[in-house]
């Protein structure tokens, strides 16, 4: 029987997205306009021979016939004019030329271009980025100009004119390092070392020189039989939105080689990772530890001196309750190299979101982090610091302990109608937010069914919320239970 698994590719794109190598090719415009110029200058800078049908120049166009830069034919547009053409650019102000151009290219199978009428083109010219030689294209397939205007400029600001300069360098260098690491894996290894490392920066920096240099000298030192030493990337995911990580946290995650990622890291943000990176989930689940701290240690050591890039992606802040301490030591006792890379701890994302400032002029003068985490059924922290007034008190890891934790607060002097609130999932679309009093708070969240990961926050701020609250995901917890913000 045939097998019936091969999947047929559906036809869900506009247009087949390539770049044409015009280098000596006959290009045609007709029109003579700034925007024919523009777009003759565009087929010249890839190299094309141009020819301008048009009567008449406008001044650009002038001077570039002038200089032979171009050919100028003066005259009305014919169909016969597209004769050993190779493409054509239609840009005239007058539609029935237009259209003959398009229909003429058709004829003889030119591509062909009318500017602004895509209806009439063969095919259309995406809006570029420019580094040469790297050039990045843009299409929205012509549903939105303003759109591809948009991307345009996120990713003109996003990267660096000197990537070009970058790419002009491996270009050079191509040959040589194909000489030097004839295995394909070993020098991809090569190149992202030097793009991702020290040589890259240099060129990023306009220290071409030095860069040059240092790679001549790295091409030509003996070769390298062990494995580069590898390394290993603590990064804070914060609290699960992926558009709260850090532009550095993105970086590392795309030259992954191994993701060593938590349960709190939400699948959104795994798919930042490199495509070809290995996941790997290690857990840390209130009592389902997929796997004991020290493995995790052992496990980044190992695949580090394999030389891979390993990240080790954290919920929230690697250095707050995420035992990233921990891990590095291992790291440093064993000499692997590491970087910590900072993340929006849950605090910050929960009173953000949440719409409660963690320190006010007037509310609180300080903030406190604490983990309301359950050891044989009590918690210890130092409660009398705790509870003071004008501070707030952030309580990780507090769902289980809720009441313990409210109940000590009162005992050591909190006022029972300390308003609090808990804050489950922060950022993220399925956020509910509810909040109570210390002494309410308990009850209410049972009954809303709140569970981890969510933050409680005590303190005076928490009535700012009113007032201040911004974020209205789907389905708002505290609307369904009564109003007992104040209620002692
Ligand atoms: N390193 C993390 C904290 C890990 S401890 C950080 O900096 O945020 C795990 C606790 O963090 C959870 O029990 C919960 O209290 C809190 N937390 C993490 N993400 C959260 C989120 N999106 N919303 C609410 N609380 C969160």
């Amino acid at each position: 029987m045939a097998d019936t698994k091969t999947r047929v590719p559906v036809a869900d794109r506009e247009y087949f997205a390539a770049f044409l190598d015009l280098r000596g090719k006959r290009g045609m415009v007709v029109g003579g306009g700034p925007i024919a110029a523009n777009k003759a200058e565009t087929l010249m800078r890839s190299g094309a021979r141009v020819t301008v049908i048009a009567p008449e120049l406008c001044a650009l166009l002038t001077e570039l016939a002038l200089i032979g830069a171009l050919t100028h034919e003066p005259k009305r547009f014919q169909p016969g004019d597209l004769v050993g053409a190779e493409i054509v650019i239609a840009a005239t102000d007058d539609p029935a030329v237009n259209e003959s151009v398009a229909s003429a290219a058709r004829a003889l199978k030119i591509p062909v271009n009318v500017a602004d009428n895509s209806a009439l083109s063969s095919f259309i010219m995406p809006s570029v980025i420019d580094r040469t030689p790297v050039q990045i294209a843009i299409s929205t397939a012509g549903a939105s100009p303003v759109l591809a205007r948009k991307l345009r400029s996120l990713i003109e600001a996003m990267i660096p004119f000197s990537y070009g300069r970058l790419a002009e360098l491996a270009k050079r260098f191509r040959a040589v390092s194909k000489e030097r690491y004839a295995d394909a894996e070993a020098r991809r290894r090569f190149w992202e070392s030097v793009v991702d490392g020290p040589i890259g920066d240099m060129v990023l920096a306009g220290r071409e020189e030095s860069a040059i240099q240092a790679l001549q000298n790295e091409l030509s030192a003996a070769p390298q039989t062990t494995p580069p030493a590898g390394m290993v990337y603590l990064v804070g995911g914060g609290p699960g939105r992926p558009d709260l990580l850090t532009l550095r946290a993105l970086r590392v995650m795309q030259f992954a080689n191994v993701v060593l990622y938590d349960h709190l890291v939400s699948p959104a943000i795994l798919d930042l990772a490199r495509r070809e990176a290995e996941r790997i989930y290690v857990g840390k689940e209130r009592n389902r530890h997929a796997l004991p701290q020290q493995e995790i240690n052992a496990l980044m050591v190992k695949l580090a001196q394999q030389g891979k890039r390993v990240v080790r992606l954290k919920g929230g802040d690697p250095f707050v309750f995420g035992r990233g301490g921990e891990e590095i030591e291992t790291l440093a006792a064993h000499g692997v190299p590491f970087e910590v890379v900072p993340g929006i701890t849950a605090a910050v994302g929960a009173g953000a979101y949440a719409g409660i400032p963690l320190t006010h002029r007037d509310h609180a003068q300080s903030c406190v982090l604490v983990t309301g985490h359950l050891k044989d059924g009590s918690i210890d922290l130092d409660w009398p610091a705790l509870a003071r007034p004008r501070q707030t008190v952030a309580v990780y890891m507090g769902v289980k302990g809720l009441g313990i934790v409210c109940a000590k607060l009162i005992e050591h002097g909190l006022p029972q109608t300390t308003p609090c609130a808990l804050v489950e999932q922060a950022t993220l679309p399925g956020q509910r937010v509810l909040t109570g009093s210390l002494r309410s708070l308990p009850a209410l969240a049972e009954g809303t069914g709140m569970k981890p990961p969510a933050l409680l926050i005590v303190g005076d701020v928490v009535l700012l919320r009113d007032k201040l609250a911004w974020y209205t995901p789907g389905a708002l917890a505290e609307s369904d239970a009564p109003a007992t913000r104040t209620s002692a």
